[in-house]
């Protein structure tokens, strides 16, 4: 099993990206070496404020997997969401409703409904056949 380890640059020949061979740049030593290749070296963009990325992102972005800054910015949302869920609540709790129907108001609407609805779902009258 490889020992994955981080490294600023790679230090070993080639010292490049076994997949795009970018050189000086941030790298995975996969910790394995083959006779042909040399090193097996993955390049990275540890640094979450650049948006380049390296071969190592773009695969783990395969797996589905999102960069640092992505995941730090959910967390504050979600951070974000919590407080004003809390203060909501707090809100709702400390909320005086008012009841603004009483028994006559509420009979008034009701009729009103009733009028209003119930004529306009009556069947109009089939006119009178002619004597
Ligand atoms: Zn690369």
């Amino acid at each position: 099993m490889p020992q994955f380890q981080f490294l600023n640059r790679p230090v070993f020949s080639p010292t490049s990206c076994v997949l795009c061979g970018a050189t000086d740049v941030p790298v995975i030593d996969t910790g394995v070496r083959r006779d042909v290749i040399g090193h097996i070296y993955l390049c990275c963009q540890p640094d979450i404020t650049n948006p380049n990325t390296g071969c190592f992102e773009q695969m783990a972005h395969v797996l589905g997997w999102v960069p640092p800054h992505v995941h730090q910015e959910t967390l504050d949302v979600i951070a974000n969401a919590n407080e004003e869920n809390e203060n909501l609540a707090t809100e709702l709790a400390n909320a005086e409703v008012p009841l603004v129907i009483n028994e006559g108001d509420l009979k008034h609407a009701f009729e009103a409904f009733l009028s209003e609805h119930v004529q306009a779902a009556k069947p109009a009258r089939k006119p009178r056949a002619a004597e």
